[in-house]
């Protein structure tokens, strides 16, 4: 159409890419210990499975999986304690001083470290779109629903609709 004001191509920043094995850096939450790899890290993934939600008392745990000689401590060594879970067969380490978990390792996977996506602030060269023990996901997580604010609690949001729960014989599509 003749005269019609077209609006310029939007134009998105884009992210910046990391170049070949670029360090990053992760630090614990006081700081005491600092982890290096290399970027892009291997994978990412979210571990739903009871022993990493305890560990970090959370829905889920989110990691980056590194090979094992490409992990460094960079900072605070004499700081990291780790907890070996012979049940499971499975090391975490943690800062001793404020607690967070900054590796975890797998008897089954002995060439890997993963450490928590949480401790770095920057990219790692990998999306984390992959789940391990997706199955045992706690109904209690959450799952991105809309949130609007909570009237008279500054900072608080609220879930707005709740779908109802599915009855037991339903499938995930409806008819
Ligand atoms: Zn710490």
């Amino acid at each position: 159409m003749a005269g019609k004001i077209r609006p310029e191509k939007a134009t998105k920043p884009k992210p910046a890419k990391l170049k070949a094995a670029e360090v990053i850096s992760g630090r614990c939450l006081c700081g005491g210990v600092e982890i290096e790899t290399d970027a892009p890290v291997f994978w990412a993934w979210h571990d739903h499975s009871a022993g990493s939600r305890l560990a970090h008392g959370a829905a889920y745990a989110t990691y980056v999986g590194c090979w094992k000689s490409k992990v460094r401590i960079a900072k605070g060594e004499a700081l990291v304690t780790r907890f070996a879970d012979e049940a499971r067969g499975q090391v975490r380490s943690f800062c001793s001083r404020c607690g967070s978990p900054v590796m975890f390792t797998r008897k089954g996977s002995p060439k890997w470290v993963n450490i928590p996506r949480a401790l770095f602030a920057g990219r790692t060269g990998r999306e984390s779109k992959y789940h391990v023990a997706i199955a045992e996901m706690r109904d209690w997580a959450y799952l991105g629903a809309p949130v609007g604010p909570l009237k008279g609690y500054p900072g608080v949001t609220v879930e707005k609709a709740r779908k109802a729960p599915r009855k037991k014989d339903e499938g995930l599509f409806e008819v």
